[in-house]
């Protein structure tokens, strides 16, 4: 499929989304995580009116950035070892995986200028994911002023693996909550607007729920097979 397509599908999905929880679409960014696809399909999305693009490796993301500059806004979403901040650190906007504190001191120090940054929450609790439990996130958000260049700009989860949308429903509804006790605190280095949750399967219970961003893989750009067709 081409994206354009895609696109298209998964903007009426959110519009009517948005139409169920009384939410303006304007408030969605659709971020394209072309991680299992080529520099071609990440140019093509550009083209479909994408302008925001999500990596989950440096290597992915220098390889891309390359090619395509700066004209989208560059994503980092995976793990991020504090090792390749260097590598990745003047290319990115956002960075979604931020989830212990030698890291944001590493992002501090490399960093020329701000950066906006997602405190990753492992609210499911499931072993194989990363990010801190929502109860370490205030003290955790608390602790990071000191650190000139870190903005706490959102929150990112990922959902369970499950097909259970109750279950998935609640997981966005602890992130949310956080959010808004964040939001309470006033804290000048943490404005945390956004929520970064939502991925080709859950996006929509996502969007109910509060999403301002949404991160679509393989319903967007497809699987690394696809691309060959
Ligand atoms: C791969 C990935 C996505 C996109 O997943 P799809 O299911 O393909 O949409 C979103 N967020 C993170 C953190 C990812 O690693």
């Amino acid at each position: 499929m081409k994206v354009v397509s895609n696109l298209e599908k998964i903007s009426q999905e959110i519009q009517a989304a948005c139409l169920r929880a009384s939410r303006n679409p304007d408030e969605i960014k659709i971020i394209a995580v072309t991680k299992y696809v080529s520099t071609e399909r990440a140019i093509e999305a550009i083209e479909a009116g994408i302008t925001n693009l999500g990596e989950n490796r440096d290597e992915g993301l220098l390889e891309k950035w390359k090619v395509i500059g700066d004209r989208p806004s560059w994503h980092y979403i995976g793990t991020l070892q504090s090792r390749k901040v260097k590598n990745i650190i003047d290319i990115v906007d956002y960075i979604h995986s931020l989830d212990r504190m030698s890291l944001a001191e590493e992002i501090n120090k490399r960093a020329n200028q701000p950066i906006k940054c997602f405190v990753q929450v492992n609210v499911s609790g499931e072993q194989t994911k990363h990010g801190l439990s929502p109860n370490e996130v205030l003290p955790f958000i608390e602790n990071l002023k000191e650190f000139p260049h870190i903005i706490i700009d959102g929150l990112m989860t990922m959902a369970p693996n499950t097909d259970d949308d109750k279950i998935i429903r609640q997981c966005f509804q602890t992130l949310k909550l956080l959010q808004v006790q964040i939001g309470e605190k006033n804290w000048e280095h943490a404005p945390c607007k956004e929520l970064s949750m939502g991925m080709s399967n859950d996006f929509k219970i996502a969007i109910e729920v509060g999403a301002t961003m949404v991160r679509i893989g393989t319903a967007l750009v497809g699987e690394k097979e696809e691309v060959q067709e």
